[in-house]
């Protein structure tokens, strides 16, 4: 059995790494910000807690340069792996450097540090990336760009204050590279080797600890707006991005490319996708699934959240990720369904 440390454990995507890895009873060190986090975690896991298989951690402030020394000197003995997600997603910021860039850079290399000072026996890190690193806003609408596990954005730092989700894209780019720059530069003597997740738009079932729906993670929360009557008068528009994967999806990646259950990925980055997607294509998928809630939902007709036609969208190209994870990738109807029937638990508990 493998010892992992996974950060951000409090995380929508985190929280599926969590379950996967103690169902198959791996030893975890999960890092949250607040005790009361911590004890969501350990209440839902009692015996995996007691029995050691899982540690929760305080890291107050990962836009610290030093934020993971103390996690890494205390757990750092024959730790191999490191699965690192925490960076912020949202776009509730006032100030993009200190509240998104910092924690999203400064957190990935001070835990690349940290392990390379404290814990010399791991061997594979994966930092989870996004499509915010792959994708260029400048050619979304223009069919003859492929992006692929090749592409990266060309976002800088002067960019962060043009818009929200151009800062949120810099701060995963920025990220993503220092991660690269770090295991490339022989100066930091890394002695594990570096694999990046990179998903697009997460849909998904919640298993994190949701007190109320309007503490949902950002990428589900248009699924929240939609089940609760936001797009009953109009769907809104898609965004820029149409391409989707599922959590679990996405948490599977993490766990096999992490614990070398798959061949072949050192060194890389994992472009995980299952398809297209659009608002309108959501609302479809609601109005067939729940038509109990049909009240709320849009009637057949609304217009709004189409997906542009292909001669009018980049196209992507993810079949060498495809190949080397061997994951069929779950499709939208069933990761809809799954999520809005989770949603409906936590409404009910509220
Ligand atoms: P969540 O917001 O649910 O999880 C983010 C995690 O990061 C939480 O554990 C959060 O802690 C932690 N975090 C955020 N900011 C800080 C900070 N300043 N200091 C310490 N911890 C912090 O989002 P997801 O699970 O969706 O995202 C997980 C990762 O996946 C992120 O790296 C994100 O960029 C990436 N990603 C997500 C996609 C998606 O569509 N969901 C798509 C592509 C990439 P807390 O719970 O205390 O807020």
């Amino acid at each position: 059995m493998t010892k992992v440390l996974l950060t951000g454990g409090s995380g929508f995507i985190a929280a599926h790494i969590l379950d996967q890895l103690l169902s198959a009873s791996h030893t975890v060190i999960t890092t949250v910000r607040s005790q009361s986090k911590a004890d969501a975690i350990t209440s839902a896991y009692p015996s995996q807690t007691t029995s050691g298989h899982l540690t929760v951690a305080i890291v107050p402030d990962i836009a610290q340069p030093n934020a993971f020394d103390s996690v890494l000197q205390t757990h750092g003995s024959g730790l191999e792996v490191v699965l690192h997600t925490a960076s912020p997603f949202h776009f509730k910021f006032n100030d993009p450097k200190k509240e998104l860039i910092d924690p999203a850079l400064i957190g990935t290399t001070s835990i690349l540090s940290a392990i390379t000072q404290f814990a010399p026996s791991v061997r594979r890190v994966v930092v989870t990336s996004s499509f915010a690193a792959i994708i260029n806003e400048a050619h979304v609408s223009d069919p003859s760009t492929v992006f692929s596990e090749k592409s990266w954005n060309p976002v800088t730092i002067d960019d962060i204050h043009r818009n929200p989700a151009t800062a949120y894209r810099a701060s995963k780019t920025l990220a993503e590279k220092a991660a690269w720059e770090f295991v490339q530069n022989k100066e930091n003597d890394a002695k594990f080797d570096l694999v990046t997740i990179n998903p697009p738009m997460v849909f998904g079932p919640v298993v994190h600890h949701l007190a109320t729906l309007e503490a949902i993670n950002t990428s589900n929360e248009r699924i929240v707006d939609a089940i609760k009557g936001k797009w009953k008068g109009e769907i809104p528009p898609t965004g820029q991005a149409y391409i989707w994967v599922d959590v679990r999806d996405v948490a599977t990646a993490h766990v096999r490319a992490g614990l070398g259950l798959v061949e072949g990925v050192a060194g890389k980055r994992l472009f995980v996708v299952s398809g297209w997607f659009s608002n309108a294509r959501i609302a479809e998928v609601l109005r067939k699934n729940f038509p109990d809630d049909k009240e709320k939902l849009p009637e057949e007709g609304v217009k709004g959240g189409e997906l542009p036609e292909e001669d009018k969208r980049f196209r992507y190209d993810n079949s060498e990720t495809t190949r080397l994870l061997g994951i069929e990738w779950i499709g939208l109807e069933r990761s809809i369904v799954d999520t809005v029937r989770s949603l409906k638990r936590v409404e009910v508990s509220a």
